[in-house]
């Protein structure tokens, strides 16, 4: 019978805890694709809104202009009118409104000055805008595709774990496979550990009845923790924190968690590794 000592389950708990890392990066790549695409997604908007100024102002410029003209017009009409008043009264009427009309015209030219400077700094700040958008694009664009490639590779990793992890499952005993999904679920729970040295769970620790111990050693059939559920795997005899343990022969409780520690140390150089990868 294979797998008796439920290596096999502690190597796919491996593999399993990789591809969740491996989802985990490729995950990572969001925030970055928006750090790069930030600067010129402000930029363009900034360029938007000065863009829709500019067409206000120029539109209030044509405004002023046709109030000017209109203004112009009746100052000549008023004028041609003041050349035939029958009376003083009619005069002084005919002068006021023209000197209302000068003074409203007098204002409007005032405000077009002020406005042809606001449009000719507008267009200046547009084109500004403008080449700094299109700098800013340029340069996203090269990152864009470099984070891309690294994102592609990070995908071609994941799917090769998850081709290993099939052909791997496929060898298992089918029923220890099924309990094994059963515990794990969707989520990063454990489901095999170690027994440890003086016997205890490797995942919570608790104590294993030494029937159960036995068994686990042997390997005949599955044993689960009683207290937590994991399944029990035997402690493999070559590993060479097993035998360190025994040789130093440290209090059962610092034992475990030594045992425990140098595991995860593993699993960190096994993401350090992956991380110089990437950088190349
Ligand atoms: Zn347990």
């Amino acid at each position: 019978m294979m797998q008796q000592t439920r290596t096999g389950l502690k190597e796919l708990q491996q593999l399993d805890m990789r591809i969740h890392d491996a989802h985990q990066k490729i995950r990572d790549f969001d925030p970055m694709f928006e750090e790069v695409e930030e600067p010129a997604i402000t930029l363009e908007s900034e360029l938007e809104s000065s863009r829709k100024r500019l067409k206000e102002m120029r539109l209030e410029e044509r405004r002023l202009e046709l109030s000017t003209e209109e203004k112009r017009d009746r100052i000549k009409r008023l004028d041609e009118r003041l050349g035939g008043v029958r009376n003083l009264r009619e005069e002084a009427a005919v002068s006021a409104e023209l000197e209302m009309v000068r003074r409203g015209l007098q204002n409007d030219e005032q405000e077009a000055m002020t406005l042809i400077d606001l449009v000719r700094k507008g267009e200046e700040r547009v084109s500004e805008l403008e080449a700094a958008f299109t700098e800013a694009s340029e340069l996203v664009e090269p990152k864009r595709k470099a984070l891309l490639a690294d994102r592609e590779e990070a995908r071609k990793d994941l799917e090769l774990l998850e081709k290993t992890r099939e052909g791997f499952a496929a060898e298992l005993d089918p029923e220890e496979l099924r309990i094994y999904q059963a515990i794990r679920g969707k989520g990063q729970r454990a489901a095999v550990a170690e027994l440890t040295e003086d016997g205890a769970c490797g995942n919570c620790f608790g104590v294993v009845p030494l029937q159960h111990q036995n068994e686990v050693r042997h390997g005949d059939t599955l044993i689960r923790c009683e207290a937590c559920g994991v399944i029990l795997a035997a402690p493999d005899p070559d590993a060479p924190e097993a035998e360190a343990v025994i040789a130093a022969s440290v209090p059962p409780q610092a034992e475990a968690e030594d045992v425990e520690g140098e595991a995860s140390d593993e699993e960190d150089e096994e993401d350090d590794a992956d991380g110089s990868e990437e950088e190349e």
